[in-house]
C-alpha cells in the first residue's frame, strides 16, 4: 500500500511542562520505532502549516483568537488543569491541522492509499468552542469537514478507539447525519460523555468499555456494533482517531488491550474501507502515554496500514 507518514519537528515544540503525560517524547518514541528498516516503504511527508480557514471548518474565529492570544511568550499557560499552551503551540497545532488536511488531499486525489499523521497536540476532546483534555483544535473533525467541503463527500465515518470518549468530535457532528462518529472508550472515565443513549441524529455510536475489559470485549463490541454500522453507512472516507491509551500498560486508563488488538481493529477498519471507499483511510494520533506501549502500538498500526489486504479478503 502507498502509506503516508506525517511528522514534523514543530510537534515537539508544543511543551506541556515536566511530568505532563502528553509530552514531546511521545513523538520521539514513535519516530524511533518507525525508523526501523521494515518501515522503509513509508512515504514520509512534511506537512504544511494548516490555515485559520481550515480550523474555521469546526471552530469559530473567536475561539481561535482566544487560544492564540493565550499563548505565552515563554513558559506555559494553563487553559485548564491539564490543557497547556507554550510558545511553540501555535506552530504545532497549525501543523497538525495541515497534516490531516494534506492527507485528505493526497488520499482523495489517489496519490496515496492511506495515511498516518503523528501529530501533537491531539484533537478529539476539543469542542467547537472549548479547548480541553490536552486538545486545542479538533484535527480529525477538521479533516472530515475539509473532505466534505473540498471533495463534496456525502458520507464520512470517524472511528475513535482512543480510551477516552471524543466529546469534541461528537459535539461537532451531533446534528449532522452525513458524518458517522463511532467511539469505543472506557466508562465511567474522562471526559464523562459517551453514553450509548447519546445518538445524535442516529449518527453517533457510543460503545463503552468497563475498566478491566480486554481485547475480548473490545473485539466483540467492534464485531457486533461498530463494524456492522460502518458497513451499513458506507463511508466514502474513513477517518481514525487513533489513540493508543487503551493499552494495558497505559497510565491513564484501565483497559487491557495489547498490540495485537490494535492490529486487529486496524485490519477490520481497512476491510470496511476496502469494501466502501477504495481503502481510503486517514488515521491521526490522539492519546497513548506509556512511551514503550505507544511506540509498539503505533508501529503495528502503521505496519498494518502498509499491508495490502487484497490477497487476504
Ligand atoms: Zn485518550
Amino acid at each position: 500500500m502507498r502509506t503516508l507518514y506525517y511528522s514534523h519537528p514543530d510537534f515537539l515544540f508544543h511543551e506541556t511542562g515536566i511530568g505532563h503525560p502528553e509530552c514531546p517524547d511521545r513523538l520521539r518514541s514513535i519516530e524511533k520505532a518507525l525508523s526501523a528498516p521494515e518501515f522503509s516503504g513509508l512515504i514520509r511527508q512534511s506537512p504544511p502549516l494548516g490555515t485559520e480557514r481550515q480550523i474555521r471548518l469546526i471552530h469559530p474565529q473567536f475561539h481561535i483568537d482566544a487560544i492564540l492570544e493565550a499563548i505565552p511568550e515563554q513558559g506555559e499557560h494553563y487553559l485548564d488543569h491539564d490543557t497547556v499552551l507554550s510558545p511553540g503551540s501555535k506552530q504545532a497545532a497549525f501543523r497538525a491541522v495541515g497534516a490531516v488536511c494534506d492527507a485528505v488531499d493526497k488520499v482523495l486525489t489517489g496519490k496515496a492509499d492511506n495515511a498516518f499523521c503523528a501529530v501533537r497536540p491531539p484533537g478529539h476532546h476539543a469542542e467547537p468552542q472549548l479547548a480541553m483534555g490536552f486538545c486545542l483544535f479538533n484535527n480529525i473533525a477538521i479533516a472530515a469537514n475539509y473532505a466534505r467541503q473540498q471533495y463534496q463527500l456525502e458520507r464520512i465515518a470517524i472511528v475513535d478507539f482512543d480510551v477516552h470518549h471524543g466529546n469534541g468530535t461528537q459535539a461537532a457532528f451531533y446534528n449532522q447525519p452525513n458524518v458517522l462518529y463511532a467511539s469505543s472508550h472506557e466508562m465511567p472515565h474522562y471526559p464523562g460523555t459517551g453514553h450509548p443513549a447519546e445518538t445524535g441524529v442516529g449518527n453517533i455510536i457510543n460503545v463503552p468499555l468497563a475498566a478491566g475489559d480486554s481485547g475480548i470485549e473490545f473485539r466483540q463490541k467492534y464485531t457486533h456494533i461498530i463494524l456492522p454500522a460502518l458497513k451499513i453507512f458506507k463511508p466514502e472516507l474513513l477517518l481514525i482517531s487513533a489513540g493508543f491509551d487503551a493499552h494495558k500498560d497505559d497510565p491513564l486508563a484501565s483497559i487491557m488491550l495489547v498490540e495485537d488488538d490494535f492490529k486487529w481493529v486496524t485490519q477490520e477498519l481497512m476491510s470496511v474501507a476496502d469494501h466502501c471507499c477504495k481503502g481510503r483511510v486517514i488515521s491521526a494520533l490522539e492519546g497513548g502515554y506509556n512511551l514503550k506501549a505507544l511506540a509498539a502500538s503505533v508501529a503495528i498500526h502503521v505496519k498494518t496500514l502498509m499491508t495490502d489486504r487484497n490477497n487476504i479478503e
